[in-house]
Order: C-alpha cells, then sequence, then structure tokens
C-alpha cells in the first residue's frame, strides 16, 4: 500500500449519521455538537472524515465544512465525498456534483472522490454518464487527490471493475464479520479482489447498519463470555481493523459518546486472540443458524426469470431480518437493493424452482418478502 495510504488512521468519521437538532429535518444538524464530536476525534488521531453530495440531503458536507473546514488547518485531516450518478437525470447534473461539494465543502481540492454505489444496474448509468473519465480528468485539474469508487455488489463485479478501471487509487466496500463469509456481499472474497488488484479498501458498514452493536442475545452472550469488558461494537470494530489492505474503517457516528467510545477502542485495538477468535467464530455460527434460506446465490434462478425479479438478494434480505432480529433494518435495504426487481413482480411461474440446486421454495419466500418488506 502507498506510504499515504498506510499512515491513514484505520478508523475514520462517517458523516451520513449526524446529530440533528429535529428528528424529521435530515438538514438540521447540530452544528455545536458536531463540532465538539469533530473535536473529540481529531484529538484522539482520527483524520478521515467521509461525507457524500446526498448525505443529510447535502447538508453533511456544508456541516464539515463549518465543523471542520473553517476550524482547522488542511493539513489536519482527508475528506472523501461521492456523486451518485446513477440518481442523477443526466450527465450534466451528475457531473456538477464535485463543483457543488467543493463549494459546500469550502475546498479546492476533495482528498478522495468517490463514485457512490456503483454494482449491479447502476454501473451503466457511470458508463453512459462518462464519470470515470470525468473524475480522472478532474483529478489531473487538482480537484481530487484520489478517485475511487463505493460498490455494492459481488467479488465478480469488483473484479471486472478493477480490471476496466485500473487507474482507480482505491475502493470501499462492505466489510463485517457477518458478511464475511456471506454469499451475496462476499466481503472477503471482495477484500481479496482488491488485494490482487492492489487497490486498498476503505471499510464501510464494519457493524453492518449497527446491527452488530445491538446483537441477538444469544450471540452477544458468547461473546461476552470470551471477553466480559469489551463492547459488542469493539468486536465489530477490531475484525475489521486488523485486516490486511485496508485504507480505513467507517464508523457513521450520531453523538459525542460514539465518537469517545469508538477512539477509545481504536486506540485499544490488537489482534484476536486465538480464544477470541474462536469466540467470534462462534458467535457468525449462532447468527448464521439463526437464517433459514439456504441460498448459496449461485444465481441459477435468475437467468430465466421473465420479471427480473432479485431472487438472491432478496433471499439474503430475508435472512438478515432473522439474524438480526430488525425488521425494520431488512425493509430499509429492501427498499433499493430489491427496487430493479422486487418480490410483487414475481408471477410463479416456477421457472426459478426448477434450477436451484437448493431446492428452496422461492416461490413462498417471496410471497413471504413481499408481505414484510413492501
Ligand atoms: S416464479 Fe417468480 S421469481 Fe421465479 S422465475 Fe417465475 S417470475 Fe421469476
Ligand atoms: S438458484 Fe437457489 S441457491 Fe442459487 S441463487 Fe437462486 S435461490 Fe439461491
Amino acid at each position: 500500500m502507498k506510504p499515504e495510504f498506510a499512515s491513514t488512521p484505520k478508523l475514520g468519521f462517517g458523516c451520513m449519521r449526524l446529530p440533528l437538532t429535529d428528528p424529521d429535518d435530515q438538514k438540521s444538524i447540530d452544528i455545536e455538537h458536531f463540532k465538539r464530536m469533530v473535536d473529540a476525534f481529531i484529538e484522539g488521531g482520527g483524520t478521515y472524515f467521509d461525507t457524500a453530495f446526498v448525505y443529510h440531503e447535502g447538508a453533511s458536507e456544508t456541516a464539515l465544512r463549518r465543523a471542520l473546514v473553517e476550524r482547522y488547518p488542511r493539513d489536519a485531516y482527508t475528506v472523501a465525498t461521492k456523486c451518485l450518478a446513477w440518481a442523477a437525470p443526466d450527465a450534466q447534473t451528475a457531473k456538477s456534483n464535485l463543483p457543488t461539494s467543493l463549494e459546500r465543502l469550502g475546498l479546492d481540492y476533495v482528498d478522495f472522490y468517490l463514485l457512490h454505489n456503483v454494482g449491479g444496474e447502476r454501473t451503466a448509468k457511470f458508463d453512459e454518464y462518462g464519470m470515470w473519465d470525468f473524475a480522472l480528468e478532474a483529478k489531473e485539474r487538482g480537484l481530487i487527490r484520489h478517485v475511487g469508487f463505493s460498490m455494492h455488489d459481488g467479488a465478480d463485479a469488483l473484479d471486472a471493475l478493477l480490471a476496466a478501471h485500473p487507474q482507480m487509487d482505491f475502493v470501499q466496500l462492505q466489510v463485517n464479520y457477518l458478511d464475511w463469509d456471506d454469499p451475496v456481499v462476499e466481503a472477503r472474497r471482495c477484500m481479496e479482489v482488491a488485494q490482487k488488484h492492489d487497490v486498498p479498501v476503505v471499510i464501510m458498514e464494519p457493524a453492518r447498519g449497527g446491527r452488530l452493536v445491538e446483537l441477538p442475545e444469544r450471540a452477544a452472550d458468547v461473546l461476552r463470555a470470551a471477553s466480559p469488558d469489551a463492547s459488542t461494537a469493539s468486536w465489530a470494530y477490531r475484525f475489521c481493523y486488523n485486516l490486511p489492505n485496508v485504507l480505513t474503517v467507517l464508523s457513521g457516528m450520531s453523538n459525542l459518546d460514539q465518537v469517545r467510545q469508538n477512539v477509545a477502542d481504536y486506540q485499544a485495538n490488537r489482534p484476536f486472540s486465538p480464544e477470541e477468535q474462536r469466540a467470534l467464530d462462534e458467535a457468525v455460527e449462532t447468527l448464521r443458524g439463526m437464517a433459514n434460506v439456504p441460498c448459496t446465490n449461485c444465481r441459477y434462478c435468475v437467468k430465466d426469470c421473465p420479471q427480473g425479479v432479485v431472487i438472491p438478494t432478496i433471499l439474503g434480505l430475508i435472512n438478515l431480518e432473522l439474524m438480526t432480529e430488525n425488521r425494520d433494518f431488512a425493509k430499509g435495504l429492501y427498499s433499493w437493493q430489491a427496487a430493479p426487481g422486487p418480490a410483487s413482480k414475481c408471477i410463479a411461474c416456477g421457472a426459478c424452482e426448477s434450477m436451484c440446486p437448493q431446492g428452496i421454495d422461492i416461490i413462498h419466500q417471496l410471497e413471504v418478502a413481499a408481505e414484510r418488506f413492501e
């Protein structure tokens, strides 16, 4: 890994869930509270701040200018922001994200610029709008220091993207101990692919949207027995801190206590002992045992589906709800991950079931998903 990446502190500040003065208004960021969070993070040795054009409907970037950029020297921090091109109506709008982000942030350049949420059908929009070349040209013009992309897709898709775009400086991936061997997310294989391409990884979702902090009791008990004083969050972060080829690990922090706790856990970080690793393996096994749809994401079922139902994604979300015991969480993910082919589009033709080597009752499972998530 390049020295400039290797020296980045492994705890990064995700600015997508900042404290609000009005819980119903995503733009009402509590700036004074956020300033104290920024101060505690920097005092604790942090430097990497991650935002995006769309976080808090644009207010995250502006808040970062007020809490960080206007209060600290430029060499005290790095800023990453992102362009959600696939949600833009045309190329011109997508490309206008960068100057708008720079203006909101009050910066002449961003350290890291990401094409936001590449993967699946969204990739075509980045291609169509010429966003890859646009970002590289902006880098040449000095507006961006490092170009990368965030991705929600499997390892083969990542391999193809990195082969097609070898100029990428880094990539941002969903990695955590629950998704490590998950057949849909394929976090382990994705990390191997990134390493193969010699591209460092910014880890997102290290605690799976907070689900690995609020673990079901039977999994939390396993971890508590191995290390009574360690928080459940610390297990999730340590898992990621100690992986190879990691640029930083993002934590979406919402209050000062979380910043202090994360900084303390980060400073106390050490690799798992063999006993701790065994306990974590057991906790993961316990969680996986709570999932009951044995889909391996072989994808044989999707080829002949006349309705384009995203079957393995939907089955994965059914399992996620069971493992996390949290329907709202899975439903929130379903709202965008299943959008290209939701369960309710199924016409029960049966083509998928005849292809499934696991013998899964797909039609029934889709009925369950439609009832729970739509
Ligand atoms: S049964 Fe439903 S999901 Fe399966 S192939 Fe037919 S339409 Fe697609
Ligand atoms: S064929 Fe069966 S196991 Fe394979 S992805 Fe589809 S549902 Fe999952």
